[in-house]
């Protein structure tokens, strides 16, 4: 029944570009013709970041300019709405960099006190939209265990480090033997985060954890 209201849901709220916020032209599929050519794309070999515990680190874009300001809106406003031409970019980055096959995707997620004021996980979205575009499965595996305060805030390497030490664990029961694990979320800027989930994953027995972000600084 949801169906018939849909194009007059597009009047009222027409479709807009992610990253700059134009409404998009009939035309234009998810993002709009000028993002698609100016982003600050990465470039296929461009040398990807090392993060402790993952085999790789990839992501489809550089995090500045329009993409900070889509990153932000999409924590903030559109969460659900955004994931999927978000997730979709992630996706094919995972296609075109990483040639090795996974079992599965999972999510850095976010502690139960910001998922219950936020309403929804950006990085779990981000992560279901690359399990239905891969095929794989996108299961929960990690929890939050403390609050931590948010990275991009911090300055030093070693302040990020002790900021997430600790703050990360798997669910209780997860097992991953031998399972080769895609682990998503928003951006990767330091790395401390995604190298805190890693060490987790690898301890219930993954095999292999590949990173994956919207977006990572340089
Ligand atoms: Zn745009």
């Amino acid at each position: 029944m949801i169906r018939p209201l849909a194009p007059l849901l597009a009047l009222v709220y027409p479709a807009r570009c992610p990253f700059c916020g134009r409404v998009l032209e009939r035309w234009e599929d998810g993002m709009c013709d000028t993002c698609q050519r100016v982003l600050p794309w990465v470039e296929p070999g461009e040398a990807q970041r090392q993060v402790d515990g993952c085999a790789r680190c990839l992501a489809p874009l550089w995090y500045r300019d329009e993409v900070r300001e889509g990153v932000r809106r999409y924590k903030f406003q559109h969460g659900r709405g955004h994931s999927r031409l978000f997730g979709a970019l992630m996706a094919q980055c995972l296609a075109r960099d990483w040639a090795e096959p996974a079992d599965l995707v999972t999510w850095v997620p976010l502690s139960r006190k910001r998922l219950r004021a936020r309403g929804y996980d950006q990085a779990e979205l981000l992560a279901r939209r690359v399990g239905e575009v891969t095929g794989l499965p996108a299961v929960p595996t990690l929890e939050k265990r403390r609050h931590t305060r948010a990275q991009s805030r911090l300055g030093t390497e070693g302040a990020r480090q002790a900021n997430v030490a600790g703050a990360y664990a798997c669910l209780p029961g997860v097992e991953l033997s031998g399972k080769r694990v895609v682990l998503v979320d928003d951006v990767a800027t330091s790395g401390a985060t995604l190298a805190q989930c890693a060490a987790c994953l690898r301890a219930a027995g993954a095999a292999r954890v590949v990173a994956l972000t919207l977006a990572r600084a340089k």
